[in-house]
C-alpha cells in the first residue's frame, strides 16, 4: 500500500460543497404525515378492546353482588360496591387516552405534526386537570356502572315498582340532580315480551331482544330509530352490544315467577 492509495477518494464523492444531514437534523425536521397515521388505528383498536373485559369483569362482581344481597350478605356487597370507582377510573383513562389518539390522527390527517408526543402529554395533563375539578358524586356516583349496581341490588329485596330512596352517602350536596326511579328492563320494546338475548344501544343504552331489533334494521336497510317510545336514536347493528346484565336479570325474574307460581299451585291445592 502507497500513502496516496490511501486517500484516494472517489470523484463523485468530494463535491465542495456537500451539507453532511446528520440523524439528529433527521429527527428534528421529522413530521407525521397524512400517511404514517395508518398505525395509530391499531393502537386505538387494542384500547378499546382493553374495555370489553372490564365492561365484562364489572358485570360480573354484579352478579355476585347481586347473589350476596339475595343471601343478605350486605356487607361484602358494600365492599363490591365501595370498587366501583376504581373500575369506572380505569375504564375513564382508557377512553381518555382512545380520544386524544382519534383527535391526534385526525390533526395528521390535515396538516403534518412533529411533536405528537407532546401533543399526547399536554392533552393528558389537560383532561386530567379537567377531571380533578370534579366532585366524586359526579365521577362516579352518577356513572352508570354505580346507579346500575344500586338499582340491581335494590331490585333482589324489593318489589318490582318500589322506588329507590335517596342513597345515604350522597354527602356532597354540590348539586340538584335528583336521580329518579329507573326501571331496569326485563320486556322487550318491540315484542313486549320477556327480553330475548338481549342486545344493547351502545349510543342510548336501551335494550331489546336480539332477532326483534335485527328484524328491523333488516326491514329497515341498515338503521332504525329506537323503539323505545320517546327516544330519538337511531340504532344500527354497529352500536349494538350483548346485554349480559339484562340476560341474567331476565332470568331472574323468570325465576321467581316460576317459584310463586309453584307456591299458588300449593295453595290452590291446599
Ligand atoms: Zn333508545
Amino acid at each position: 500500500m502507497t500513502a496516496s492509495s490511501s486517500h484516494a477518494v472517489p470523484d463523485e464523492f468530494a463535491e465542495e460543497n456537500t451539507t453532511i444531514i446528520t440523524l439528529e437534523d433527521e429527527l428534528k425536521n421529522f413530521k407525521l404525515q397524512s400517511f404514517n397515521v395508518e398505525s395509530i388505528p391499531s393502537f386505538i383498536t387494542d384500547l378499546t378492546q382493553a374495555l370489553n373485559p372490564l365492561e365484562k369483569s364489572f358485570s360480573y362482581s354484579l352478579d355476585a353482588a347481586v347473589e350476596l344481597e339475595r343471601l343478605n350478605k350486605h356487607e361484602q356487597v358494600r365492599s363490591l360496591q365501595d370498587k366501583i370507582p376504581n373500575v369506572i377510573e380505569l375504564e375513564h383513562q382508557l377512553k381518555t387516552q382512545k380520544k386524544i389518539l382519534e383527535d391526534i390522527q385526525n390533526r395528521i390527517r390535515r396538516e403534518p405534526m412533529n411533536d405528537i408526543v407532546e401533543a399526547y402529554k399536554r392533552e393528558w395533563t389537560r383532561e386530567n386537570a379537567k377531571r380533578q375539578l370534579l366532585s366524586d358524586k359526579k365521577k362516579y356516583k352518577k356513572h352508570s356502572y354505580y346507579t346500575g349496581f344500586k338499582h340491581e341490588v335494590w331490585q333482589v329485596n324489593h318489589e318490582e315498582n318500589e322506588p329507590m330512596p335517596e342513597s345515604d352517602d350522597d354527602d356532597d350536596d354540590d348539586d340538584d340532580v335528583v336521580v329518579g326511579h329507573v326501571t331496569l328492563p326485563t320486556t322487550c320494546p318491540i315484542t313486549q315480551s320477556f327480553l330475548e338475548n338481549p342486545v344493547k344501544s351502545q349510543t342510548c343504552k336501551h335494550t331489546y331482544s336480539k332477532h326483534a331489533i335485527m328484524e328491523l334494521i333488516r326491514k329497515n336497510r341498515g338503521r332504525v330509530q329506537c323503539p323505545n317510545s320517546g327516544c330519538s336514536q337511531l340504532v344500527t347493528t354497529n352500536v349494538l352490544c350483548e346485554d349480559g346484565l339484562a340476560e341474567r336479570r331476565v332470568a331472574r325474574m323468570r325465576a321467581s315467577e316460576a317459584s310463586q307460581r309453584r307456591t299458588q299451585n300449593f295453595y290452590d291445592v291446599e
